[in-house]
């Protein structure tokens, strides 16, 4: 029998400020049952059949975070994924998506809201049938809530519900249709879904069942709401913790956290002589029980001689992610005596955070000198401790 074709496009909008959430994270990395929001999303579009390509629409300082949590936990989608550099509106994030969509082969589009994890593969599979049957299909679900309004005297009005659907995502449409309704629909026109451009243009739009547990992650407490609507599933977690220390010697910089410090000194190593990396690739490897970073990158071994430490870390970030688990957070202790961290903390935390497909909020480095005691004191020697949470899902 022949496999059914995969010619369906997802486009993932998760590009939002998230400003109604108040929070400094974007809300699709705001944990969501031990990994980014935005995953939840991807390990749904993996369980689901026909589609072909899939295009994470974010922001551009979120790029190198999608690309490390698509290698680590996604790697069977990888090959058919890519990134876009979402718009300051909806639309432009949609649009985006669809300039990064393959020329060829890719028939119909799923717009969908990164916000929204709990959309089932049926409800991609439901929406994918019917805009390939007729055009253009939404999901929605009558609305069951009492909805009033303030009139402009500030008194209470009862709205009548009768009829009143909410509209959620994937939203889905023929590939043709959805370019042009976006090549002509007027920039002032304002939109809040793909719907409504094809609404304004007079083309048809299917309602299909949606889904009860597909909530939006709005506000603060949606994100409880909609893990709890995402029902049972056990978290597995692991601690591991990591140390490693390396000789300083005259001669900057320092190799540190994948950053360089400009300094006199430098981290004498087999590799780049990152410390900081080393502690935190091991406390991987240790949390997985896996061995450590020697096991795995002998320092024999000539491929490894001046390597960027920062390959270890995404090796011991495979081999974990092969058992099921990803990084939760990560804190850190750097023993140095000079120079002084605080400076250059705040990008040693962003960096460690893409590194790992985690957002600065639970990446933590602190900075402890050796008040001029033993080889640290000294300055003869930079040392880390790392400890690591993992977290696995088991759906
Ligand atoms: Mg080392």
């Amino acid at each position: 029998m022949a496999s059914a074709p995969a010619d369906v496009g997802v486009i993932v909008v998760a590009a939002g400020r998230s400003t109604r959430m108040g929070g400094a994270t974007p809300k699709v990395w705001l944990p969501f049952r031990g990994a980014p929001l935005l995953a939840r999303t991807l390990a749904t579009l993996e369980r689901c059949e026909r589609i072909g390509a899939i295009v994470l629409v974010v922001r551009e300082e979120e790029r190198e975070r999608t690309t490390a949590l698509l290698a680590q936990r996604f790697r069977g989608l990888v090959a058919r994924t890519c990134i876009a550099i979402g718009g300051a509106e909806r639309r432009d994030s949609v649009r985006a998506g669809l300039a990064a969509l393959p020329a060829a082969g890719i028939d119909v589009v799923l717009v969908h809201d990164a916000a929204r994890p709990n959309a089932s593969p049926a409800l991609f599979a439901r929406v994918a049938a019917t805009a390939s049957a007729v055009g253009a299909a939404i999901p929605v679900l009558p609305v069951v809530d009492t909805l009033r309004r303030r009139d402009p005297t500030g008194r209470a009005v009862t709205v009548d519900r009768t009829g009143l659907h909410a509209v959620q995502t994937p939203q889905g449409f023929r590939r043709v249709l959805l370019e042009q309704a976006h090549a002509q629909a007027l920039d002032s026109v304002a939109i809040t879904d793909d719907a409504m451009l094809f609404e304004a243009l007079g083309l048809p739009v299917e309602w299909v069942a949606g889904e009860a547990a597909n909530v939006k992650v709005t506000l603060p407490g949606d994100l409880e709401r909609a893990e709890q609507l995402a029902g049972a599933g056990a978290m597995t977690t692991r601690i591991g913790l990591g140390h490693d220390l390396h000789r300083l010697e005259r001669g900057g910089p320092l190799r540190l956290g994948g950053i360089d410090l400009v300094g006199e000194l430098h981290a004498v190593g087999h590799s780049d002589g990152d410390a900081l990396l080393h502690a935190v690739t091991d406390a991987i490897l240790g949390a997985c029980a896996l061995g450590d970073i020697g096991q795995h990158f002998s320092e024999r071994a000539s491929e490894n001689r001046g390597r960027d430490s920062a390959e270890f870390l995404r090796h011991a970030l495979a081999l974990a992610a092969e058992r099921g688990f990803a990084p939760l957070q990560v804190d850190v202790v750097v023993r140095l005596e000079r120079p002084k961290l605080a400076p250059v903390r705040a990008a040693l935390v962003e960096r460690l955070a893409g590194l790992l497909g985690l957002t600065a909020n639970v990446v933590s480095i602190k900075a402890k000198t050796a008040e001029g005691l033993d080889a640290i004191g000294e300055g003869r020697a930079v040392a880390c401790d790392a400890i690591v949470q993992m977290g696995r899902v088991s759906a």
